[in-house]
């Protein structure tokens, strides 16, 4: 997989607005598009309700997943916050990552470098992917 992910501008800062409406809890959701750009973003449901860890709600998963391909889109990443740390990802970050060709993004509104960062997530291995605003 390519260590490089373009992003649409309005989609980073759609999931950066969506980290700080959820705020102080961790907000999460999809991300599709096509031709390794991401140009779409689907807010998700965090079904844990919770400021240290996320799970996207089954059914927001499963109807985010229906409406990319119904639009020719792939599922190309997550992303979810870290409301008051730094954006790496944690321990049960990576051990929660079923999608080993998506691209997983971290919100960090407080960070103290960038606010977005997206990683590989792999067989507990970590590779951070270069973001490409496009
Ligand atoms: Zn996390």
């Amino acid at each position: 997989m390519a260590r490089r992910v373009g992003v649409r501008e309005a989609v980073l800062a759609r999931m950066l607005e969506h980290a700080r409406s959820a705020c102080p809890l961790e907000c999460c959701g999809l991300l599709g598009g096509e031709n390794g750009v991401i140009s779409e973003i689907l807010p998700a449901t965090n079904a844990l309700g919770s400021e240290r860890e996320y799970s996207i709600a089954p059914a927001d998963l499963v109807v985010a997943l229906r409406s990319f391909r119904e639009r020719g889109l792939a599922h190309l990443g997550i992303y979810h916050s870290h409301p008051r740390g730094e954006n790496t990802p944690s321990r049960q970050d990576i051990e929660m990552a079923y999608y080993p060709s998506c691209a997983y993004f971290i919100v960090s509104p407080r960070a103290s470098s960038r606010a977005v960062r997206a990683f590989e997530l792999h067989d507990g291995r970590v590779t951070e992917i270069d973001i490409e605003v496009i």
